[in-house]
């Protein structure tokens, strides 16, 4: 355990529960709004439509053209639709990247944001904002970004579909893994980072055999809840910099990213790191081998990517990668040395089990 720690954490309203959505209505009169602007990608312009229906006369337009990493562009377009609006809160329903959009305007106009996540990645628990302009994905923080309120309703996940939903659910995994390690970590954190895992563990487990078992879309909606706040209050270490570096730089898939390296950059802390290794091991309800050798055997289980080379990397690609993995240092339990960096993306290339 952390022995010293500043606890100080904001919060967002939290509604949870399969058929929370009915609560809309009266979210959106709690905090005030009387414009909502509503979000979503193409792919979900149906349930945004839907939520519009629900608000009436407070809905006061739809924006879906929400794409994953938020380039500038778009931003700029639904930061001039929520002013030509009048907009004063805005409604994201969806993954990350229609967060990550409400973001980006809640950043120019101040305005509430409402999330209704219907994938696991945890956005709408951080005050983490991305925009992507050049190519270039640049983070901060910012306390306005953060929902004030978001509303987790498991049957709107029911059609997300099973591939996505594994591996959303390890990317959340990832956050409370690292999280249980982080530099700036606190007891009540480590607390539910090893819930959260548990609880994502268990619901993929159970969605593998039915994706439609609302008990099972529960589960890994309140996992992903807690690994979301994990996320959002303690800092990310080498998994999250790779992770990044390969979405960012080779244009790789978010999610199934995280899946294939999540088991890599948990062995490269294997040593440095011995009670999260324990606390994970706990939460997979493994007692054999190690943490990152959990984790490979659960992705495994779940059918779900092992290796870059299935998402497109080529072995070309490793070499830069590692260089551009080391370009900014940043903290990590294990100090950051290139040939075992370029080591552990050969193995995640190649889709070996760590030892
Ligand atoms: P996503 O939001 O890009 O969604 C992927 C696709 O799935 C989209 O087409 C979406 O419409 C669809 N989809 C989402 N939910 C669905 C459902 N229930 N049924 C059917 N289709 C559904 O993917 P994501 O993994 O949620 O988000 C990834 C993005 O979020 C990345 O850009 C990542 O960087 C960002 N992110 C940011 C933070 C943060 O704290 N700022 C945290 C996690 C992720």
């Amino acid at each position: 355990m952390n022995n010293e720690f500043i606890y100080d954490i904001p919060q967002s309203r939290v509604i949870f529960g399969a058929g929370s959505l009915s609560q809309l209505v009266g979210e959106i009169e709690r905090l005030g709004a009387k414009k909502a602007l509503i979000l979503s990608t193409p792919e979900q312009v149906k349930l945004a439509e839907k939520i519009s229906t629900i608000l009436g006369d407070v809905s006061a337009g739809i924006y879906s053209k929400a794409v994953m990493h938020v380039p500038i562009e778009s931003a700029r377009e639904a930061r001039a639709f929520a002013k030509e609006l009048g907009a004063d809160c805005a409604i994201a329903v969806g993954g990350g990247s229609t967060t990550g959009l409400g973001k980006a305007i809640a950043l120019e106009y101040d305005l509430p944001i409402l999330a209704i996540p219907t994938t696991y990645a945890g956005s709408e628990m951080t005050p983490v904002y991305g925009i992507t302009e050049n190519g270039i994905k640049k983070t901060g923080k910012d306390p306005r970004v953060l929902p004030k309120t978001v509303i987790y309703d498991p049957e709107l996940t029911l059609t997300l579909p099973l591939e996505m939903s594994i591996t959303s659910g390890i990317n959340a995994i990832a956050h409370a893994a690292e999280g249980l390690y982080a530099q700036n970590g606190n007891p009540i954190m480590s607390i539910l980072a090893e819930e959260g895992i548990r609880a994502l563990a268990d619901g993929l487990k159970k969605l593998k055999t039915d994706s439609q078992n609302i008990d099972a879309r529960s589960l890994c909606l309140y996992g992903a809840w807690l690994c979301g706040y994990v996320l959002g209050n303690v800092g990310m270490a080498i998994h999250h910099k790779l992770c990044h570096t390969l979405g960012g730089s080779f244009n790789l898939p978010h999610a199934p990213t995280h899946t294939v390296i999540l088991p890599h950059s948990i062995a490269y802390n294997e040593k440095s790191a011995p009670e999260a290794m324990f606390k994970i091991k706990r939460a997979l309800g493994v007692t054999e081998g190690t943490a990152g050798q959990a984790l490979f055997e659960l992705i495994s289980d779940l059918d779900a990517p092992i290796a870059l080379s299935s998402l497109g990397l080529t072995s070309v690609d490793l070499d830069k990668a590692t260089e551009i993995a080391l370009s900014n240092p940043y903290w990590n339990p294990e100090p950051i040395k290139k040939d075992a960096i370029r080591h552990l993306l050969q193995n995640a290339f190649n889709g070996q089990k760590p030892f």
